[in-house]
């Protein structure tokens, strides 16, 4: 079955994918998130050519081709773009086979369970404590993160103190919730280590990020240093980088995007090396976009899959693009749970307002069609 057609649909911060088979079934995927425009360009430039025409049931096989083909564009912007084509074939495939992707890979349609994941350090803790409080009343949620330091910070707080503010009040303030942190790199080593052992002290579980994030050495020494978890891995695009994060244990718990690092299939192969070496894989999944989704999916199949779902608690106000992605409700909570309903691939709708607004490009289009074809004359000779 051959990959006839790749359209998009994009402005700045989304961009969907519409891929369509010789047989006319249609699958939507969504590359990353942000500088979408750029994504779309590089899908188109990088990506598109050495798809088309090619074998739409073999997903890896083709993810494969492509990154043997871009072999020297091995960073965030191509993995962002094949995220899109990927997301979009793991669709098409459970269109064709009526089953959701999480069936396609192994697991099944259910509830996940989620933490409420607060993306916010201008609040004070004790503003912070409340919404977390309320919001995880409202809709039942069973844990939830908040942010400690300042965002590549080295070591500065985001204001003196609040760190050391913040985690008892947040705690105290959310008994029997499973709390969870997220320094976004902000910590220098001892300054990490510290601030471990107060999150120790408050019966925290999860330590997002403690240094910066490609720095292995620090990290694994924070991880050794430690015995709550230390988590990370969502800035790698690289599956040999995360084999020598698992390998090595640089972290406790294994926490790639799908978006960001090129779709399921590789993410597949990341969550596979680290149930090899026993640790779990949480996801990272920042907005209301197909990452939630596409990480529900994952959660629904993986052995190793962690214990909850990330999801932003940040609406509309503060990610207006979030706005109308998707026909229906496809995030509602229930009892701090989402669920991955039976319905076909990610289960999702674009909404066709949405896209009556996107900038559009086509991969029938003649240019395309010509660039395509030198594209395919080189890669065959090649490969
Ligand atoms: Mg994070």
């Amino acid at each position: 079955m051959r990959l006839k057609r790749l359209e998009t649909f994009h402005n700045e911060f989304v961009c969907f994918v519409k891929a369509t088979a010789e047989d006319g079934v249609v699958g939507w995927g969504q590359t990353s998130t942000y500088n979408a425009d750029i994504t779309a360009q590089v899908f188109h430039r990088q990506i598109v050519p050495w798809a088309l025409g090619q074998d739409v049931t073999d997903i890896p096989a083709l993810v494969s081709r492509i990154e043997r083909a871009e072999h020297k564009f091995p960073g965030s912007y191509r993995n962002r773009a094949l995220a899109g084509l990927d997301t979009a074939l793991w669709d098409m495939e459970g269109q064709r086979s009526g089953l959701p992707v999480a069936a396609l890979i192994g697991g099944t349609a259910g509830p996940v369970r989620a933490y409420a994941s607060s993306m916010r350090r201008d609040l004070t803790p004790e503003e912070e404590a409340e919404r977390l409080k309320r919001i995880c009343g409202e809709q039942g949620f069973t844990a939830a993160k908040f942010r400690i330091g300042a965002e590549m910070g080295e070591g500065r707080d985001q204001w003196p103190g609040r760190t050391e503010a913040i985690i008892p009040a947040v705690t105290r303030a959310l008994p029997g919730i499973e709390t969870l942190v997220d320094a976004n790199s902000g910590f220098t080593v001892a300054r990490a280590i510290e601030v471990g052992h107060i999150l120790q002290d408050n019966g925290v579980g999860h330590y997002e990020e403690p240094v910066p994030w490609w720095d292995l050495d620090a990290t694994k020494a924070v991880a050794d240093a430690l015995e709550v978890d230390v988590t990370g891995g969502e800035q790698d695009v690289d599956t040999g980088i995360f084999a020598r994060i698992i390998r090595d244990r640089v972290v406790d718990v294994v926490q790639p995007d799908v978006m960001y690092l090129g779709g399921l299939t590789k993410t597949l192969q990341v969550a596979e090396m680290a149930a090899l070496a026993g640790l779990p894989v949480t996801p990272h999944a920042a907005n209301l976009g197909l990452v939630t989704m596409a990480t529900m999916h994952l959660l629904r199949a993986l052995p190793n899959a962690g214990k909850y779902l990330e999801f932003s608690i940040e609406g509309e106000d503060y990610y207006p693009w979030q706005r109308e992605l998707f026909l229906g409700d496809p995030f509602r909570v229930r009892d701090g749970h989402l669920a991955v309903t039976g319905a076909p691939g990610w289960g999702l709708t674009v909404n066709p307002d949405w896209l009556a607004k996107a900038e559009y490009r086509d991969s029938d289009q003649a240019e395309q069609t010509a660039y395509a074809a030198l594209y395919h004359r080189t890669l065959d000779a090649q490969l």
